[in-house]
């Protein structure tokens, strides 16, 4: 999972916009970043890092057009090679990054590499940026950009620029519709992740439709529909990934999980309702709120730990989740509610209960906004195999709770209040045909030698 950035500036500030708004979504990854920008030559700056230790000392150029990337680490990647954006100079220079994951890389990449065309990564933007590239060879925009959903499965919003005269802004989104893609309008263009990056210069906010293409060219902007399927966007936005502030879809993340913490059923005796900060606090607060319980902060984090999920390796989610210290007054002697976002590897959750025992806790009774995690996601979050599933292992009691809760199926459509989501990672249906095919393909090529990973 990745953040993007696009700007088409009013005036010659779009890498500043894009720095500043790429900023406002370094939630969704930590492990890279960077911005390309335009206007008669490309500047590429990109690196390892926060997006204010790669840029902090960045001499920011006067540009009309923008992009911008943050990358979400993944293990056994090289993280300076893979951070995007990406920039190819033939037929046109093209500049792009993407948020997702293409299920056919593998099969894509050996297609490239037939014509002579010579990757530099292992990150599946690079593979969708040559895609492209090739497809505009012979095809105009639309064509090209369709041939281009045509191709590539799986999940990816993307955001480029393409060089050829004076220089246009292009996004689009899968026919799935998997990952976030928003855009907004006010003298100039802006498309993002997530609407926060957009709020923060007061853009009124459009959802980028499931297989449309949005071209930015000068003062014009044309939408253009180019491939429609049903849309199954992650339900994990709303649980997990974005930003309590953002609305996804005309659905507001923070009143989803206010509602997903109303939803979860409550069959024991409790004495009050703790979060594990930070994003389940909004759920803790409906918890509490529905049952009647009081709330409290008894778990406080250290703010400059990253977030343990998205952390690249299990080593560094057990050392976030070290940064993690009890108020022992609010637990001691009690039976505590502990509300989390989700139990995925049950790494934080075994650590967490454990903290709180020790800090004399009577009983902890464990609780999941998001309903048992039981598949791998083909579609860009980092949960891959069933056998780091906890719930899949079946191993939940090694969590050491009292009692587990997990959120219903249908309290999770309720929250969020749309139908067309993908819970793949819930029930095993996936959206993209013959994925789970594809996917042991490419596990089986990854073990032979072709590297591919998640984005
Ligand atoms: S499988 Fe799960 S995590 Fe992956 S895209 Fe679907 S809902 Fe999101």
């Amino acid at each position: 999972m990745c953040g993007i950035v696009s700007i088409a500036g009013q005036k010659d500030n779009a890498s500043q916009l894009a720095l500043e708004s790429l900023m406002s979504i370094q939630h969704r990854g930590q492990d890279s970043c960077g911005i390309l920008c335009y206007n008669d030559t490309i500047t590429l700056k990109k690196g390892t890092g926060l997006v204010s230790e790669v840029f902090s000392n960045w001499n920011v150029q006067k540009n009309r057009l923008a992009i911008g990337h943050v990358r979400y680490p993944t293990i056994g990647t090289d993280p300076v090679r893979d951070a995007q954006p990406f920039y190819v100079n033939y037929p046109y220079g093209i500049g792009l990054c993407h948020n997702g994951n293409i299920v056919n890389y593998c099969e894509l990449r050996e297609e490239l590499m037939e014509k002579k065309r010579r990757l530099q990564s292992n990150c599946d933007g690079e593979l969708l940026l040559n895609v492209m590239a090739e497809e505009l060879i012979d095809n105009e925009l639309d064509q090209a950009i369709e041939n281009v959903m045509n191709r590539t499965l799986g999940s990816y919003s993307a955001v480029s620029i393409v060089a050829d005269s004076q220089g246009k802004i292009v996004v689009f989104r899968d026919p799935l519709g998997i990952r976030p893609l928003v855009f907004g309008e006010n003298g100039g263009f802006m498309a993002a992740s997530e609407s926060v990056a957009l709020d923060k210069w007061g853009i009124p906010v459009n959802d980028v439709l499931p297989g449309e293409m949005i071209v930015v060219d000068g003062s014009d902007l044309m939408r253009t529909q180019l491939k429609r399927e049903h849309h199954a966007h992650c339900m994990f936005e709303w649980v997990y990934f974005s930003r309590a502030d953002s609305v996804i879809e005309g659905s507001s993340v923070y009143q989803a999980r206010l509602q997903l913490g109303k939803n979860l059923n409550l069959q024991h005796d409790v004495d009050v309702a703790i979060p594990v900060p930070d994003t389940a606090r909004p759920a803790a607060l409906g918890f509490a709120e529905q049952h009647g319980i009081p709330y409290r902060e008894g778990l406080i984090k250290n703010r400059y730990a990253g977030r343990s999920f998205i952390m690249g390796t299990q080593q560094k989610r057990e050392r976030a989740v070290s940064k993690l210290n009890v108020i022992k007054s609010e637990v001691k002697d009690k039976k505590v509610a502990l509300i989390d976002d989700s139990i995925v590897r049950g790494t934080t959750s075994r650590k967490i209960v454990s903290l709180i025992r020790k800090a004399g806790a009577k009983e902890v009774h464990l609780f999941s906004s998001c309903p048992k995690i039981l598949y791998p996601c083909f579609y860009g979050i980092d949960f891959p195999s069933k056998r780091e599933l906890i719930a899949s292992r079946g191993e939940i009691d090694s969590i050491g709770a009292d009692s587990v809760t997990y959120q219903t199926l249908g309290g999770l459509r309720k929250a969020i209040g749309l139908d067309d989501l993908c819970m793949a990672c819930l029930d095993g249906d996936y959206p993209v045909e013959c994925c789970t095919a594809q996917f042991e393909t490419l596990r089986e090529k990854e073990r032979e030698g072709c590297i591919w990973q998640e984005y």
